[in-house]
């Protein structure tokens, strides 16, 4: 019987824990006579009693099992812990919030056994998101395809079906700041995508506000492009050929008509402006070698308190 590894990252979710066992085993009911399952849930250092409701709705169950965090290291680790975990032919991270419907997930294996080695869902309305985190998603998706070397689906998510063989590629990706939809894209393989709606949210709120989501975006960039990086030599090309060609002017219409002093408005516009390239140009390698400098301590990526 093949194994399916379903992963599950839990940040302060206690008010929905029983509910979404409850779906999920409805889900999974018809499916059990041909599959078995592997329910690894990661407890990503909740405050609430999260880890309490996740013991209780295991109950002995062998399939279950827990993964508690030392703290809170957020859900890109929490995913990897599960990839790392994970001894299933056939491994599905999905949310614990049941925006991701389990009802999917026989759909998927199905695309597997055709002899995909990916299944990619893919969300077919942003209706439980606001118009501007619509809008900003599209500017990412949109950014990123034309800067990076890697495809990054539109609307997909973590929520998809990865075979074993992508699992044992993904656990060769040592890289401590992790944005896993890249890293998942990075790896290729034979991929197939099937649509599913999101729910709204079952109870609790999102823990993504803004501001995470912005650097999650700049996590996204530059973790998969160095475009930002070398765009600066082309802007420092064009300006000093432009200064350039401004100097030869000065020097032949001063040489023809003598100098004249005014100049201050032109001095100060191209100060200003000048100074402010070069701070955003600073900003950019400030991004990078921060994150060589997160790179080079090796740190890992999760630690482990206990497994239950
Ligand atoms: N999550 C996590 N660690 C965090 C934040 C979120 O494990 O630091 C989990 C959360 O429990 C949920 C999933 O990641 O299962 C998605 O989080 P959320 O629903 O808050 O994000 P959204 O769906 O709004 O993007
Ligand atoms: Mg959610």
């Amino acid at each position: 019987m093949k194994k399916i590894s379903l992963i599950i990252p839990f940040y302060n979710e206690a008010s929905g824990v029983s509910a979404f066992f409850e779906n999920l085993d409805k889900a999974l009911a018809s499916m059990r006579t041909n599959y078995s399952f592997e329910i690894i849930c990661v407890n990503d250092g909740s405050q609430d009693n999260t880890l309490e409701q996740l013991i209780n709705c295991k109950m002995g169950r062998e399939e279950v099992k827990i993964l508690e965090f030392s703290r809170n290291f957020g859900k890109e680790a929490a995913i990897t812990a599960g990839l790392d975990y994970a001894k299933g032919d056939a491994v599905i991270p999905m949310d614990s919030d049941l925006q991701h419907p389990p009802e999917t997930i026989p759909v998927m294996i199905a695309q597997w056994e055709q002899g995909f080695d990916v299944v990619l869902a893919k969300r077919t309305d942003r209706a439980t998101d606001g118009f501007i985190q619509e809008v900003t998603a599209r500017a990412f998706y949109e950014v990123s395809r034309h800067i990076s070397h890697i495809d990054i689906p539109a609307d997909v998510g973590d929520f998809r079906l990865m075979d074993q063989k992508v699992v044992a590629a993904l656990k060769g990706m040592k890289e401590t700041c992790r944005f896993m939809k890249g890293i998942f894209s990075w790896v290729g393989f034979r991929t197939a995508t099937i649509e599913y709606k999101v729910n709204p949210r079952l109870c609790g709120k999102s823990s993504f506000n803004t501001w995470k989501r912005w650097n999650f975006a700049l996590e996204g960039i530059t973790s998969f492009s160095t475009v930002p990086l070398r765009v600066w030599t082309y802007l420092g090309g064009a300006i000093t050929f432009l200064s350039f060609c401004y100097a030869l002017y000065l020097i032949v219409k001063t040489a023809w008509f003598g100098a004249d002093t005014p100049g201050f408005a032109s001095l100060m516009v191209a100060i200003l402006a000048l100074s402010g390239v070069q701070l955003i140009g600073i900003g950019v390698l400030g991004e990078y070698i921060g994150r060589i400098f997160m790179e080079s301590k090796q740190r890992p990526v999760y630690i482990v308190r206990q497994i239950y």
